[in-house]
């Protein structure tokens, strides 16, 4: 992956669907909408996301990741 100009298109997150129990809290503080359910699936919008971190704060199982932090260890 090149550095500088594609940092602005990283999401902000990533959701760890493998560690998702589908409890509904990140969807249920998420206030742009982003993060919906659809059946048992979560869904991210990184349009809309205002990267207020909430979602990390109240996720129990820590299955919603910051990508952009991530992504700039990796250019380290
Ligand atoms: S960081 Fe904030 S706006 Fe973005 S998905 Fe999480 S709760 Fe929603
Ligand atoms: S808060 Fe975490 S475990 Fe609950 S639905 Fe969201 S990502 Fe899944």
């Amino acid at each position: 992956m090149s550095a500088g100009n594609d940092r602005g298109k990283q999401p902000f997150l990533e959701i760890l669907h493998e560690k998702c129990i589908g409890c509904g809290a990140c969807v249920a503080v998420c206030e742009p909408i982003s993060l919906q359910h659809e059946g048992l699936d979560l869904k991210f919008e990184a349009e809309t996301c205002i990267s207020c971190v909430e979602c990390f704060r109240v996720c129990p199982t820590a299955a919603v990741v910051p990508t952009r932090g991530r992504y700039y260890k990796d250019l380290e």
